[in-house]
């Protein structure tokens, strides 16, 4: 059968200390032990189901984590306390001085600042590479590369990572494929196309309510006890840990994200269309407009669609400025960084999220100053939507038609 992330997490069952149909949430730093020995094998590892102190496993994490697991269809996963807290780690897990790693180069401004500016003072170095050129991924790998890192669709320019062919380079070179895949929770199962570490930004989609930060990383036992390990575990050690609290209550909303996700891709692929439809240059994975529309359906779980997020350009910095603080003002939306929210989120990536990215970097990538991303809401009418948005775009020059509804 099929593998559908939304029936391995439905299937999952957890029940609260009294019979609770939600899980008790851990509120304890530290565990009490019967046994000494029970404590010390604790600590060395040798041992399942008992927990130690909430920096390496809480109950709560646990839980979410197996959540996330069934979801990405890996063995198990861990969770952290943001997105660059599961990423990072991740990242310097895998490589040690003298290091390389083949990037994607557009991927999310923090991650790149991590690459490009932070990790090179620890002696390992990124080649920053268009990644839908599976010639030039392969080019950029050096004897000591480790890692093909991408997003499945970047951030904020929505390329789409080809997961099977990195995958099948990433195995010739003997290099671990990961994947960020905040944009495309459900959408895309990177694992089930060769990836081989699954990282999210929990604060996106996956937790939708825009009062959280969090990440996961979903991967083998292996690599997850790695990272878990209280002698050299990057996620141990570095100590980016979830609250337990935060768990519960991103566990609770995940079991809602398929019919979030069905309703931000139905929403967005509305106004993609009808945006393109009107002249402006528009960016969805689901337009046959954009360059990797076939790889996208090629790889998806249908009928959660093509995402919550396009971009368009506005032409000018001006002009997305001023759309989108009328787009503000008429209540359409909120002018915010992030993603994944019941409202419209938009900015200008250019000068918000990927103000790390240099000037001229940006223009080689093709991140216009007029690049508008939207991360499209929950509206139940998004006809309504649309025309208010469009009696926006006329105000403020970025459509010059006549206002025909
Ligand atoms: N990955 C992607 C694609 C993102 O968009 C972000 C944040 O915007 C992150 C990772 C980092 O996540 P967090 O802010 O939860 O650390």
């Amino acid at each position: 059968m099929k593998f559908n992330p939304a029936d391995t997490i439905q299937d999952l069952q957890y029940f609260g200390e009294f019979g609770g149909v939600n899980p008790s949430i851990s509120d304890s730093s530290t565990y009490t032990f019967l046994s000494a020995k029970t404590m010390v094998d604790t600590f060395e590892g040798n041992i399942d189901g008992c927990h130690l102190y909430s920096r390496h496993t809480t109950p709560s994490n646990l839980n979410l984590g197996d959540a996330l697991a069934a979801m990405e269809g890996t063995e198990t996963a861990n969770v952290a306390a943001s997105g660059m807290g599961s990423i990072t780690p991740v990242l310097l897990q895998l490589c040690d001085a003298g290091d390389h790693i083949v990037s994607s180069r557009t991927i999310y401004g923090g991650t790149y600042a991590f690459l490009k500016n932070f990790i090179p003072r620890l002696g390992i170095q990124t080649s920053f590479v268009d990644i839908t050129k599976l010639a030039i991924v392969e080019a950029a790998i050096t004897k000591n590369t480790k890692i093909l890192y991408c997003e499945s669709v970047s951030n904020p320019l929505l390329e789409v990572a080809d997961i099977i062919g990195l995958s099948a380079i990433a195995k010739k070179h003997n290099l671990k494929l990961v994947v960020d895949n905040t944009f495309s929770p459900l959408s895309i199962t990177p694992a089930k196309l060769g990836a081989d570490i699954v990282c999210h930004s929990l604060t996106k989609f996956i937790n939708g309510s825009s009062d959280a930060v969090g990440g996961v990383v979903c991967g083998s036992q292996e690599f997850i006890n790695d990272l878990r390990s209280v002698n050299d575990g990057a996620s141990m050690l570095l100590g980016s840990t979830m609250d337990s609290l935060r768990a519960s209550s991103i566990l609770k909303n995940m079991r809602t994200l398929h019919i979030r996700m069905k309703q931000h891709s139905k929403n967005a692929a509305f106004l993609a269309g009808k945006f393109h439809a009107d002249g402006l240059i528009t960016v969805y994975p689901g337009l046959e407009s954009h360059p990797s529309h076939e790889l996208f359906k090629s790889m998806m779980n249908a009928e959660y669609g093509f995402g919550g997020m396009l971009t368009i350009d506005a032409g000018s910095l001006e002009k997305a400025n001023a759309l989108m603080e009328l787009m503000q003002q008429k209540n359409i939306g909120y002018l915010a960084v992030s993603l994944g929210f019941y409202k419209t989120l938009f900015s200008a990536p250019g000068t918000s999220t990927s103000s790390e990215i240099s000037e001229d970097e940006q223009k080689e990538m093709g991140l216009t100053d007029g690049l508008i991303r939207f991360s499209i809401g929950l509206d139940n009418d998004i006809e309504r939507t649309y025309r208010m948005m469009k009696t926006c775009m006329i105000e403020v020059g970025v459509l010059e038609n006549e206002l025909v509804l």
